[in-house]
Formats: C-alpha cells, sequence, structure tokens
C-alpha cells in the first residue's frame, strides 16, 4: 500500500514477511554481519551479469563504462558505498524486488527460524543462507538504494530505516546501475555501555577501514569475476625541506582491486582451499549447506572447456517442480553467457550446481543454437560422465555419504533409467541402491547383490510397494523367504515405471515378483512342483470357480499358486499389464488407462481352504462363500496397495462373517 507524500515520492509498507526478515536482521545477536558485503557485492555481479546477457542479443544497449563494483567508505560519517554499473532497477522493479519476497529461500530462512529459538537460531542462519540486500539492515541503520535501469532515463531512491516503511521517490544517477550506501549502526566501542541489552544492535568492526573491507571481499568474494574497486587515500610524511622544516605529507590516491578476479574454476585444485570453493558454490546455488562434492573438470581435445560441478548435500524444495531452476552457468572464456543452461545436464542430474567455461563457443550463442551445437554436445558427454564416475567413486569407497546422497537424489536418476539408451542404463542401474529383504533399513545396490547370488539363480528379483517395511511384508516374498532368496524392494513411485521394462543389469534380467510366474529352483524341482501345483488346481478347480464368480468385477482369474508360505491370498499381474499400483499412480495423475484386473492366487497349502473347500463341497451356494471371497480379495489388495480396493463390499462381508461367528 502505497501513500503519496509528493507528487513522485510514496510510502510503501514492506510485506509481512520482509518485517519478520527485518527484525531478525536488526536484532541478530553474535551473528556474522560481515556476510553483508557478500550478499550486495553478489547482487551487483548478478546485475552486471544480467546486463552483459541483454547485450549479447542486443548491440545497441548502452555500456557506462568497464563493468566493475566499487565499494567506497566514509569514515568520518560512517558510510559505506557498493555501488555497480548493472543492469539497474525500473520503479515498478525495485518495489517488486525490494520489499516482497519472491525467493523460495528466504521462506525457509523464515520457517528454519521460527522453528527453533530465535536467539540459537540467527547467528548461524543468517550467516548461512543467503538472505541479500535485507542483510544490510545487520550493520545499517539506514539504507539508501539509487538506481537506473539501462535504456531509462529516469534513476529511483529507495530508502529505509528497516522499521517497517521504506519511501520511493524519483531521482538521478549518472549512468544505469545501483548504487547502495549504509548508514552504519554505532560501535559497541562507541560512548555507552558495551554491555547493556542494546549490544546485539552495535558493531564491532569498524566496516568504513580499508583493512576490514579488504579482508572481508577477500575472504568471501575473491572470485567475483568483475573487478571490485575501491579507492584509498594514502598519507605519506614528506621528507624534511632543505631547510629543516617539515613539508606537507604528500596525499596519493590509488584505484585498488580488491579481489583477484580468478574464476575459480580456471585455478589449479590444489590452489584452491575447501572455504573458497565452499563460497563459490554458495554464491552460484543459493544453498547454505555446504556441498557433498565438488567435481572440477579439464577438458581437453578437440573443444576445451573447464568446469566446477557440484553435488548439494540436501535435495531443493522444487526438485520435482517442472519449474525448478536447473543447469549449470555458461561462460565463455571467463565471460559470463547464461544461467540456468540447461543443455548441459540431463534432467536425471538436475541437482548438479556448477559453472562451465566453454572456450571456443561464440559469445553470442543463443538458446536455439545451444540446442544444436555440436560442442555442447560433446561437453555435456563429458560432464556426464564425470558425474557419473564421481557417484561410482563415492558409491564404492564413502558408502555414507553415497547413502546420504541417495536418498535425497535416488528417484531423480532413477528418472534417467526411463530413457532408452541401454548402455546408459547399465550405467546408471550401478548407481542404484535398493532396500533389500536382507536386512530391514539398509540399502544395498545392484552389484552387491548379483555378487551374493547363488550360482543357480537366473534373475535379480525385486518388488515395488507404497514404503520398503509395507513390501516387505508382502505375501509375494514368502517362498523367496522360505528359500532363502533375497528380493530388493523399491518404493518410489518412479520405480513401478523402470521395473516395468524388465531391464538387464550385468547380464541377469530384473524380475518383479509380482508379475507372473516366477521360476524358482533347478528344472527337475520346478517340474515337480507344477505338477503339484496342477493337482492343487484341479481339487480346488470349483471353488475357484466360484470365487471367480464372486469377484468378476474385481478380478480377471482366481488360481491356486505356490508363492506363499503363511498367506492365504496375494494379487499379481499378468504379462505386460501395469501393475495395481502403477494403476492406482497413473489414476492419481489424472492420466487413469482402462483398469486392468489382477488375478487373485490363493494358497492352496493354507488350512482355510480345506475348511472353506469343505463348505463349499457341503453347498456351492452357502452364503459363507461370497464373503471370503470378498475378504480375501481386500487382504490381498491391502497387501499390494495399502488399500481396500472397494470399502463398502469388504465392510458388509465382515460385518456379516461376524455376525454369524458370533451366533
Ligand atoms: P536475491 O538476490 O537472492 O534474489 P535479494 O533480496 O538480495 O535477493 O535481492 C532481490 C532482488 O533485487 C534481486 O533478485 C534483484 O532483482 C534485485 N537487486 C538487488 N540488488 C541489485 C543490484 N545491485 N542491481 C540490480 N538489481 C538488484
Amino acid at each position: 500500500m502505497a501513500t503519496m507524500t509528493t507528487e513522485r515520492t510514496e510510502r510503501h509498507e514492506f510485506q509481512a514477511e520482509i518485517k519478520q526478515l527485518l527484525d531478525l536482521m536488526i536484532h541478530s545477536l553474535y551473528s556474522d554481519r560481515d556476510i553483508f558485503l557478500r550478499e550486495l557485492i553478489s547482487n551487483s555481479s548478478d546485475a552486471l551479469d544480467k546486463l552483459r546477457y541483454l547485450q549479447a542479443s542486443d548491440a545497441s544497449i548502452e555500456s557506462a563504462g568497464d563493468p566493475h563494483i566499487r565499494v567506497s567508505a566514509d569514515a568520518a560519517a560512517q558510510t559505506i558505498t557498493i555501488a555497480d554499473n548493472g543492469v539497474g532497477m525500473s520503479r515498478a522493479e525495485v518495489v517488486k524486488n525490494i520489499g516482497t519476497i519472491a525467493k523460495s529461500g528466504t521462506k525457509e530462512f523464515l520457517a528454519a527460524a521460527k522453528a527453533a529459538q530465535r536467539k540459537d537460531v540467527t547467528p548461524e542462519l543468517i550467516g548461512q543462507f543467503g538472505v541479500g540486500f535485507y542483510s544490510a539492515f545487520m550493520v545499517a541503520d539506514r539504507v539508501e538504494l539509487t538506481t537506473r535501469r539501462v535504456g531509462e532515463d529516469v534513476a529511483t531512491v529507495w530508502s529505509s530505516t528497516g522499521d517497517g516503511t521504506y519511501t520511493i521517490t524519483d531521482g538521478t544517477r549518472a549512468g544505469h546501475g545501483t548504487t547502495i550506501t549504509l548508514h552504519l549502526k554505532p560501535r559497541s566501542t562507541d560512548a555507552g555501555d558495551a554491555t547493556d541489552a542494546t549490544h546485539g544492535d552495535k558493531l564491532e568492526r569498524d566496516y568504513t577501514q580499508e583493512w576490514t573491507i579488504r579482508d572481508i571481499v577477500r575472504k568471501y568474494s575473491d572470485f567475483v569475476a568483475y573487478p571490485i574497486r575501491m579507492e584509498v587515500t594514502r598519507t605519506t610524511p614528506a621528507d624534511k625541506t632543505a631547510e629543516g622544516a617539515d613539508a606537507a605529507p604528500v596525499i596519493t590516491v590509488e584505484d585498488l582491486t580488491l579481489n583477484s578476479g580468478k574464476a575459480i574454476w580456471d585455478r589449479s585444485k590444489g590452489d584452491v582451499s575447501d572455504e573458497e570453493y565452499k563460497e563459490f558454490y554458495r554464491h552460484i546455488s543459493h544453498d547454505w549447506q555446504a556441498p557433498l562434492r565438488t567435481i572440477p573438470v579439464n577438458i581437453e581435445g578437440t573443444y576445451e572447456a573447464r568446469a566446477l560441478m557440484f553435488l548439494p548435500s540436501q535435495a531443493p524444495p522444487d526438485l520435482y517442480n517442472p519449474e525448478m531452476k536447473r543447469g549449470l552457468q555458461l561462460y565463455v572464456k571467463r565471460v559470463f553467457v547464461m544461467d540456468e543452461c540447461k543443455e548441459l545436464m540431463p534432467p536425471h542430474f538436475r541437482f548438479v550446481k556448477g559453472v562451465v567455461d566453454a572456450h571456443d563457443l561464440s559469445l553470442n550463442v543463443s538458446r536455439e543454437i545451444l540446442q544444436k551445437d555440436r560442442q555442447i554436445g560433446v561437453i555435456k558427454k563429458q560432464l556426464v560422465k564425470k558425474v557419473t564416475s564421481t557417484l561410482d567413486d563415492m558409491k564404492r569407497n564413502d558408502v555414507d555419504n553415497y547413502t546420504t546422497f541417495w536418498r535425497e537424489f535416488g528417484p531423480v536418476i532413477k528418472e534417467g533409467l526411463l530413457g532408452f539408451d541401454e548402455s546408459e542404463n547399465e550405467k546408471l542401474l550401478d548407481l542404484v541402491m535398493a532396500y533389500t529383504t536382507r536386512k530391514a533399513g539398509e540399502l544395498t545396490t545392484l552389484e552387491a547383490y548379483v555378487e551374493r547370488m547363488p550360482a543357480e539363480q537366473e534373475a535379480i528379483y525385486v518388488l515395488t510397494g507404497s514404503s520398503p517395511e509395507a513390501a516387505a511384508k508382502s505375501p509375494l516374498l514368502e517362498t523367496f523367504a522360505a528359500k532363502n532368496i533375497e528380493v530388493l524392494l523399491f518404493a518410489d513411485p518412479v520405480d513401478e515405471l523402470w521395473i516395468e521394462r524388465a531391464a538387464k543389469f550385468k547380464g541377469k534380467t530384473i524380475v518383479s515378483v509380482g508379475r507372473g510366474e516366477v521360476k524358482l529352483g533347478t528344472e527337475a524341482e520346478r517340474k515337480q512342483e507344477a505338477e503339484a501345483l496342477a493337482d492343487k488346481q484341479r481339487e480346488f478347480s470349483d471353488l475357484l470357480a466360484c470365487f471367480r464368480v464372486h469377484l468378476q468385477e474385481d478380478v480377471k482369474e482366481v488360481r491356486v499358486s505356490n508363492r506363499m508360505t503363511s498367506s492365504a491370498a496375494c494379487l499379481v499381474t499378468d504379462g505386460n499389464a501395469p501393475s495395481p499400483r502403477l494403476q492406482r499412480m497413473l489414476a492419481q495423475m489424472g492420466q487413469a488407462p482402462e483398469k486392468v484386473k489382477p488375478v487373485l492366487e490363493i494358497n492352496p497349502n493354507h488350512a482355510l481352504f480345506t475348511k472353506v473347500s469343505d463348505i463349499f463341497k457341503a453347498s456351492g451356494t452357502d452364503p459363507r462363500l461370497a464373503m471370503f471371497a470378498q475378504i480375501l480379495y481386500a487382504q490381498a489388495a491391502i497387501s499390494e496397495t495399502g488399500q481396500i480396493p472397494n470399502p463398502a463390499a469388504f465392510s458388509q462381508a465382515l460385518s456379516d462373517l461376524m455376525l454369524r461367528a458370533a451366533t
């Protein structure tokens, strides 16, 4: 809401979340306030990137000098100013960008801050989250921003004391870009009691001192690609004059560049500290946690490129959002070209963050060109290879971290298994981890499973369920348990899809135990079992037919099987039909395919069937038979999908049966 004061001066209220954020900034105790400079420089660097991107597509866009960031400080006035000649902002953009929350990181930050005692949380959190522009209020009690959007004549002046409102007015600025002036809070060494309750609002460092600024810039922003300049005045005492009198001191003004600006990916690995990699990761990803792995890449050959990639340690909240920001930053010979270059990473590696510097690409490359560019294709292949080999190495040598990684990103990698390239699939399968019937809660790899397989076992057996725990309880596993055969358990929605394809890994087919017939044991054993089963099928054939009639709406067939040892019944899928779980998933996604009925299999050795068979022999029209059929079907469905398919019919059958048992 804006109140007009003069013609173009308006007072606005901050959005509620911003007020909370500002409140945290202003009252944060003992936090690492130095990071305010990192945040403002990082915004300037982004603004210069944006300008460079605009200029790449439109040569007529003006350029106010060479792109740079300037820091200036005034010790007497206690102000520090950060200026850039980047894109700048229009008045509307200022209102939109400064004063309302757009990015999810800020919301996360607030949620995390709320989740714990404020005092405990703020010190670490503020330092860890990129809270951007508002961090200025950690050190300043008044902030003024003057900005002019490239191509516009009027500048906009924004000003606030962080008290819930800000003013905005027209102004002037020489050239496009943004200047932010911070009026610093008093220092704790200034007059007043340093231990009083307001101590947290006072500064421990003098941010107008050259060395303080140099120190902070070197620590957090050394890799920023644009020069960060500062003018410093040096006073040198002059030599005595010939007469022996004191001469006026010599004053020199130097324009220093505070950052080395050396692209971090151009430096050799041994020269870069972990801390520097971490800062750089934070700069490009806006992730406040340290990366799980840092992957420097040097591509040589026909096309040269250098890259620096990172594996995050935690999945971002938008990982499954189609709008997710993904892809790598693209540079050409250290000049920023574009953000989120999707052409460099396939969707199943979309969590990878990083930069790629392609040496032989044109600076004016557009997204359309990128899609067809051979060079990009070659670079992408190398990068994918490197990510894969890094993950493979982690899987072998750093199991704990790999397990953490897999829990966060496994489902995304498995999306890659839906592709049609078999050799690529085999490489991805090599990365897959699964729960196992061998030990509850443990993750294992396909490779380890294959190594443990007895020589005569022909396939890799897997089962999907709504959770690993639910899958582990499935009646479908009973014969496997009896025969001591390990089965891998999968519970991510994507598993339904790739397992359907019966891919091969190390020459062994991946077979879902919930599908069709499963062949276990030796040829002779199988033959014997098949004969025994055929006998049972004959023995119960009339009863099975009776069940089929009662369940004709729900199942395709009712047959005996030797899958189970203790359960009475289970549901399986025949041939190529989608499994009941997959059908339910597709229905939830609004793409309900034609319902394919499952097969109800019963365990002929279960004591229940001898009894039911007796009832059936006494009278094929005994009303209990319909109840048994309903309840068996529901039980089997619950263990498969976790859901009762027709609750009304099930409840009715159950209460009828209870009534009979009770009378
Ligand atoms: P973030 O930079 O993480 O998006 P900030 O709160 O730091 O969040 O900034 C909000 C927005 O304000 C930025 O996304 C950008 O659009 C704009 N902005 C901030 N600083 C500048 C600047 N120096 N030049 C141009 N735009 C800026």
